[in-house]
Order: C-alpha cells, then sequence, then structure tokens
C-alpha cells in the first residue's frame, strides 16, 4: 500500500516512510491510496482481538512482516488490556458503548500509542534509519500520559511532555509526573495548553534546534494523532464492535451499524469511515462536539471557521478548534487541489468554505451535533439512574449528540475516557458535593457507583513524583535540547 499527502505533490511513500515522517514535507497528511477490501466472513473467523487487528494492519501495513504484525499485536492488546480489551455494553434497547478505556492509561489513546511506537522502531529498521527519534508532547491531559506510557524504554526514542501548569486534572497530572523509565521527561509549562503547544510548535520550526540535534544523530517527531500510525490501529476497534454485536444477537451480519464519536482532532471519527469504506456496514458516523462546536457547524454549512471564541469545558481532550484530521477525509471527498486551497485559507484567513456537492457526499456519511456542560453532566446523571451506567463527560457528551441522531439501526457509542479520571465532575453530575481532594472524589464515585476505579488511576496516590519542574515557555526550547 502506498500513502499520498494531502496537499497533492503526487509522490507516494510506503507504509514505513509515511510512520517515520508523520507529517508530508508539504505539510500534508498521509492518505492511503486505496481502501482495501475487509469481508465481514473474515472479520468474523477471526478468534481474538489480536487476530482481527492483525488482519486490519496487514491490509495497509504491506511493507512490513506480517509475522512482526502478529506478534506485536498478541503483545501489545494481550495482558496490558485487561480481559475484553473493547468491551461493547447494551445501555438502552439499540445503543450501545464500547468501552475503550481499559487500556494500561485508562484512555481510548492507549490503542494507537501503545502500538505505534513498535510500529516506528520497525519503520527505522526498515529504511535503515540510525537516527534518535526525540519525540515532543504538549498536552491537555491523556495524550501526554498515553504516549509516555508508549514510548517508555523504546530503544531509539526519547520522549519528552510539556503539560500546562494550569489545565490538566489533578490526576491526569499524577499519571504523567509519576511516570517510569529512562528515556521520558515531563516538565509543566507556566500558562495554559495554548502555551505549552505554542512554545513546542516553534521548536519544531526553530531551524538552529534542527541543526543542533541533527550534528547528534537526532531528529525530532511527534505522537499525536496527524501520523498514519495512530489511525490505523482505531479501524480495528470498529469492526471488533460490528463483530461483537452479530455474536451477541443485537445484530444479523450485513445489517447497519450507527456510530457516534466524542471527537476532538477528528482522527477515531475517521477511523470509522474507513472501517465503511473497507467494507464494513456502517450506516452513519455521528461526530460529537462539547461547547466548542466548529464541527457541528461545518457539517450544518460547509464553512468551516476556526476564528471563533475557544472554551474550556469539562470535556478537555475534545477542546479544539482546528481538526486536523477532517483535511484526510476532505482529501477523500474532494481531492488534494480542493484540500490545498482550503488549507492556505485556513492559515491565513481561519476559515474556508466546502461547496454543496461535496458537501452532500459528506453528509451522507456523517450527522454532528454538540452539547454544553450542562447538558453533559444531566446525561451523566440520566443513564446512571435510569440505566445503572456510569460515564464521563466526553462519552456523555456523545449520548446527547447520539439521541439527536438515533434510527433504526443500532448505534454504537465510542466511551473514550474513564469517569475515575474525572470524579469531581461526574460525582457534581450526580448531585453529590464532591470531596477537594482527587482521590477522596475517587473514593467517594467507587462507593456511589458501587465500581472499583481502575487501579492504573487508585494507585497513583502511592506513587513517587519524578518530575517536579515548572518551566516558562520560553524554555521549552532547551528542555527539548536537553539543555535544561
Ligand atoms: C483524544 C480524545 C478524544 C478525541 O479524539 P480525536 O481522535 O482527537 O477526535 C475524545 N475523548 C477523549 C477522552 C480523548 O482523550
Amino acid at each position: 500500500m502506498e500513502f499520498y499527502t494531502t496537499r497533492g505533490s503526487g509522490a507516494s511513500v510506503s507504509a514505513a516512510g509515511a510512520i517515520c515522517k508523520g507529517l508530508a514535507p508539504d505539510g500534508g497528511l498521509f492518505v492511503p491510496a486505496a481502501f482495501p477490501a475487509l469481508s465481514l466472513e473474515q472479520a468474523l473467523a477471526q478468534p481474538d482481538y489480536p487476530s482481527l487487528a492483525a488482519l486490519v494492519l496487514e491490509q495497509f501495513l504491506t511493507d512490513y512482516d506480517p509475522a512482526f504484525l502478529r506478534d506485536t499485536v498478541g503483545q501489545v492488546y494481550g495482558a496490558a488490556f485487561g480481559e475484553g480489551v473493547a468491551p461493547v455494553r447494551p445501555v438502552e434497547p439499540g445503543l450501545y458503548s464500547m468501552e475503550l478505556w481499559h487500556g494500561p492509561t485508562c484512555a481510548f489513546k492507549d490503542f494507537a500509542l501503545q502500538l505505534m511506537p513498535r510500529l516506528l522502531v520497525k519503520a527505522k529498521e526498515m529504511l535503515g534509519d540510525a537516527s534518535t527519534t526525540a519525540i515532543l508532547v504538549a498536552t491537555s491531559g491523556d495524550t501526554g500520559k498515553a504516549a509516555l506510557a508508549g514510548y517508555c524504554d523504546v530503544p531509539g526514542v526519547t520522549i519528552t511532555v510539556f503539560y500546562p501548569s494550569h489545565g490538566t486534572s489533578e490526576i491526569q497530572r499524577l499519571q504523567m509526573t509519576t511516570q517510569q523509565g529512562s528515556n521520558v521527561a515531563v516538565y509543566a509549562v507556566k500558562g495554559n495548553f495554548d502555551d505549552a503547544q505554542t512554545g513546542v510548535k516553534r521548536v519544531f520550526s526553530d531551524p538552529d534546534v534542527a541543526a543542533q540535534l541533527a550534528a547528534r544523530g537526532v531528529q525530532l517527531s511527534s505522537a499525536n494523532s496527524i501520523n498514519w500510525g495512530r489511525l490505523v490501529p482505531q479501524i480495528v476497534y470498529y469492526f471488533h464492535a460490528y463483530c461483537q454485536l452479530v455474536r451477541t444477537g443485537g445484530l444479523r451480519a450485513g445489517e447497519p451499524v450507527d456510530f457516534c464519536v466524542p471527537t476532538g482532532n477528528f482522527g477515531d471519527i475517521l477511523a470509522g469511515w474507513y472501517a465503511k469504506q473497507m467494507g464494513l456496514p456502517v450506516g452513519r458516523l455521528i461526530c460529537a462536539s462539547n461547547k466548542n462546536d466548529v464541527l457541528t457547524e461545518f457539517f450544518a454549512s460547509g464553512v468551516y471557521n476556526a476564528r471563533r471564541p475557544f472554551y474550556r469545558t469539562s470535556s478537555p481532550s475534545m477542546d479544539i478548534l482546528v481538526s486536523s484530521n477532517l483535511e484526510r477525509l476532505l482529501w477523500h471527498m474532494a481531492g488534494p487541489e480542493r484540500v490545498k486551497a482550503w488549507m492556505e485559507q485556513l492559515a491565513r484567513e481561519g476559515r474556508y468554505q466546502v461547496e454543496p456537492e461535496v458537501m452532500e457526499r459528506i453528509r451522507a456519511d456523517f450527522g454532528a451535533a454538540c452539547a454544553d456542560d450542562e447538558a453533559a453532566a444531566g446525561q451523566i446523571r440520566a443513564l446512571f439512574e435510569q440505566q445503572g451506567y456510569l460515564c464521563d463527560p466526553h462519552t456523555a457528551v456523545a449520548y446527547l449528540a447520539a439521541r439527536r441522531h438515533k434510527g433504526q439501526a443500532p448505534m454504537v457509542v465510542l466511551s473514550t475516557a474513564s469517569p475515575f479520571k474525572f470524579p469531581k465532575d461526574v460525582l457534581k453530575a450526580l448531585g453529590q458535593e464532591a470531596p477537594a481532594d482527587e482521590f477522596e472524589a475517587m473514593a467517594a464515585l467507587e462507593a456511589r457507583a458501587c465500581i472499583p476505579a481502575p487501579r492504573a488511576l487508585a494507585c497513583l496516590r502511592s506513587l513517587p513524583e519524578r518530575f517536579e519542574r515548572t518551566i516558562p515557555p520560553e524554555a521549552i526550547r532547551d528542555a527539548a535540547l536537553g539543555a535544561l
């Protein structure tokens, strides 16, 4: 399988090339040249999640040794993900939760970030690239920990994470500052997420930094979802959800299923669209947003307008104004010339507009809806009181969007975070006063819901913090150069 760039230079790279580079040299994202077909019979014949993952990965990563892929997914999606890997739970008639937070850091990002480091190391080996890869991550929460856990002690790679000193939840902060490993570093950056992200972006585009690092045989790279290596593992669980529903009698093979996805950078939902292009009977994909409703407006009007107020919400992983992976969908729908023009206009004017004919095609596959914090809190309470189902604020936003778009077909809501990551917000949503201390709040939520918090979160209380430095944004450069 070859991969093109969305900005259209026409040259293609192998999967290993796309995973090593991350971003194309022309600023575009790598997209597959074709959609490999995967039949339901083949998918249903797989005995477990790792086998299904190997089957999907083999379709796209055709330059990788299939035996390597099979071994690797066996290691990644085995014990570390617990029994069910991605359990699909019935919540109401016709409405299901696929819980994607049973991985080592309780984030759905584990599905990609546990696998991608191994794909990267192999890609470098295949391409004869002996450089050290220095991963820099600016995070508002979940990405930082999932990336740290994924890249911890991976040979030939170092990882440095920058989180805003005021921005993450206390649980998320502790997840990062207690990280083990000899190749990891974590810094709090004075300021908000934008300060951290701007600082990191500046380092990436600083030719002097690149030259200093190159002299030491080091190349900078990012762990965020623009890399194809993060997207492809996410296609697997759409097939998995479908197979689960067929096996448990919720569905007859061949009937359509709708999915509703809490969306930020548009990576997770796009993986569902790829599954559909591969032949999975997906009806519609519903894009759920919080008060940062740029995507809801886009699907309704065809206008993508990033010049708007930015809101901090109780679903922080969806607080985003520019959803990078939308560029991939637009490439598939409208081709490289249009995409290039739109992205240039976005950089220049903060907005672009897509023609009605293209929007019509997009709307055949996608719906969208948004919900604010208050509505999400109400949904957490309603799901708990009426169905006995406990969910986090991101998942609650998706439930609201799912209800708006629920049709005849069963709907699977992707549950992307454990409610115990946000114990205070969830307790308050349930109408209970939240203790000031996060671990007391976690215990109170355990008592209220009669379910234990994931061990990886509960044990944070007793782990020593290894990284306690707070730096100003200007110092991100020195941190990246290892000079702090
Ligand atoms: C990252 C994240 C999302 C958004 O996923 P995208 O692929 O960026 O759209 C949603 N929920 C949670 C909990 C996340 O961590």
